[in-house]
């Protein structure tokens, strides 16, 4: 048995160089043992990637199932005078849209995957309204709710799309989600009382605010930003 006269690692009797620091052995009581079966694989062998269809296919089969099980139950079992099966069937729908499409469509632009988001998410809400008659909140509330959400987030996505620095990427989300909480508290208060009454929407404002400051003062001042990167390996 040798060891590494470098660095004093113990070496395998095959071995003419240190695994670690490459120093070469030279031990004239115990030789290379040239014969003997290497102590790991010669050539590296890789995992075969895993196909994105396959598994979305299999996803896909698995919610179908999971889909068709429930809608059984509620027909025939548990509760069939209410459609609770529904609210499963369309969050799954909802899921398979966000994750399972673009393993099915890995090439379908960002924009066209978020709106597609959205609309499930319409989707899946106007299915709560229809099963509990409340059209008027899905028409009044959750559909502006969607579309702020949509208008606000779009707006960071063709921001960050510019390839932005994820220092300016994280302030520009932080004041996104400020904005959207005001005038998310705005139409709920709208729908409610009214009036606009504002108050948590504003306290989180503020974290928002408390947040983007600090932020914003290393996105300007290069010594700073350098140092941050430097200490966060960014
Ligand atoms: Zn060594």
């Amino acid at each position: 048995m040798s060891y590494c006269v470098n660095c004093g690692v113990e070496l395998d009797a095959t071995a003419s160089v240190c695994p670690l620091c490459q120093t070469p052995v030279c031990n004239p009581r115990c030789p290379v043992n040239r014969e003997a079966p290497l102590p790991f694989p010669g050539n590296r062998q890789e995992v075969a990637p895993v196909s994105r269809k396959e598994l979305a296919l299999v996803l896909t089969t698995l919610m179908a199932a999971a889909s068709a099980s429930c809608g059984v139950m509620n027909l025939f079992f548990f509760f069939p005078s209410v459609a609770w099966s529904a609210y499963v069937t369309g969050a799954l729908a909802m899921v398979w849209v966000w994750g399972i499409l673009p393993l099915f469509m890995p090439k379908l632009a960002p924009y066209k995957r978020f709106v597609a988001d959205l609309l499930a998410t319409a989707a899946y809400v106007a299915i709560i309204a229809a099963t509990v008659n409340g059209w008027q909140w899905y028409v009044q509330l959750a559909l502006p709710i969607i579309a702020l959400a949509g208008i606000i987030f779009g707006g960071y996505g063709i921001f960050i799309w510019n390839k932005h620095s994820l220092l300016s990427g994280s302030i520009a989300f932080i004041g996104c989600c400020a904005v959207f909480l005001l005038l998310l508290e705005l139409l709920l208060d709208l729908w409610i009382h009214e009036a606009y009454q504002p108050g948590w929407s504003v306290v989180t404002c503020g974290v928002c605010v408390s947040l983007m400051l600090p932020l914003l003062v290393i996105r300007w001042r290069p010594a700073l930003r350098e140092e941050v990167r430097k200490r966060f390996h960014l």
